[in-house]
């Protein structure tokens, strides 16, 4: 990784081309997180996938809105 003090649990960083705040610390985002969502439970007849992403706030780690392009 990029960042040798990331947080294991943290897949990648992305910093906002343009200002942000959070919704719920109210902050000013810079860069958003990227926490990777590995598959637990699924029934039998999904067809979602083994894994996801959630992009989250760097100052208090809600849960927002965002897009990856080129998933791997
Ligand atoms: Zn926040």
């Amino acid at each position: 990784m990029e960042e040798p003090r990331m947080d294991e649990s943290i897949e990648a960083e992305y910093t906002l081309e343009a200002a942000a705040s959070c919704p719920r610390c109210e902050k000013k985002i810079e860069t958003l997180l990227v926490v990777r969502l590995l598959r637990t439970r699924v029934n039998f007849t999904s067809a979602l996938p083994r894994r996801g992403q959630v992009m989250v706030c760097s100052h208090c780690r809600a849960i927002v809105g965002g897009s990856l392009g080129g998933l791997i």
